[in-house]
């Protein structure tokens, strides 16, 4: 946008003149939030999850639209917690991220001065859709904390819903809910009627000689780590 491409009405509010009117960049912001489970375990000799992972399961087709995943959980060595947490050692973090996110943000200039950060709405959970599928994600999370300490796990919980019903799993979604840094879309590759930015050759329409080749490009968000496709 401070290379004077961009929504025309926006770049004027800064006092940008507009080289290329262009609605889409900007818009879309499409981002995979995700919410933790924090957990402090006692260090065991046994593989935590190797007795309930299910890596055997082939009965999911993702080349089906319908089989792509839309949530992925994932455990980490450390505290997952924005901010600081009560637990300084001996914890792990279950992460569910949502992969199919239906709420939409955006970028937009602050000012027009090019070391100002620029104004970035997540807008995460917009879409009760997302709730729902959040929801589910920690239900499943929950039942594999019960299955782990079942074997007899030594797993004392940290940070979780006040109890299992969907209010208040809906209510720690959105205060726990936080980004995974990965961020797509704001400048679109789709036809130019559609308002969007770039080509199927990722110049940017109404610019000779400008392309643009990162993660602001993809039509939608992958369901999966971003950082493949850019580099
Ligand atoms: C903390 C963190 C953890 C992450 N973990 C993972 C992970 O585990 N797995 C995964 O797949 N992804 C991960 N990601 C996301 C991944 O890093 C991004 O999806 C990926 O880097 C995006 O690539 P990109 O090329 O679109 O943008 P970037 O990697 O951000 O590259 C943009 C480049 O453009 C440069 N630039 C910006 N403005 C200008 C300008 N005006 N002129 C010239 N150059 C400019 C920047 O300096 C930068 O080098 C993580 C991100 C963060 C922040």
């Amino acid at each position: 946008m401070l290379s004077r491409i961009g929504p025309e009405d926006h770049l004027k509010k800064h006092g940008i003149k507009t080289v290329v009117h262009s609605p889409g960049v900007g818009s879309n912001l499409e981002a995979l939030g995700a919410i933790v489970k924090l957990l402090r375990y006692l260090l065991s000799k046994r593989s935590l999850f190797s007795p309930i992972m299910p890596y055997g399961a082939s009965d999911l087709d993702i080349s089906k639209p319908e089989d792509v995943p839309d949530i992925q959980t994932k455990l980490i060595p450390v505290s997952g917690i924005d901010g600081p947490s009560e637990a300084t050692s001996g914890v792990c973090t279950f992460m569910v991220c949502l992969h199919r996110p239906k709420s939409v943000g955006s970028v937009r200039l602050a000012s027009a001065d090019s070391c100002e950060r620029p104004n970035v709405h997540l807008n995460f959970f917009d879409m009760p859709e997302d709730i729902q599928v959040l929801r589910e994600g920690i239900k499943l999370k929950l039942l594999l904390v019960e299955r782990i300490k079942a074997q007899g796990y030594p797993i004392t919980d940290l940070y979780l819903p006040v109890s299992d019903t969907d209010e208040d799993i809906d209510a720690y979604i959105r205060k726990q809910g936080r980004t995974t840094f990965h961020y797509a879309c704001t400048c679109r590759m789709a036809p130019l009627e559609e308002d969007e930015v770039v080509d199927d050759e990722l110049m940017v329409w109404g610019v000779d000689g400008l392309r643009v080749a990162d993660t602001c490009v993809f039509p939608g968000i992958i369901a999966g780590h971003m950082m493949g496709l850019p580099v």
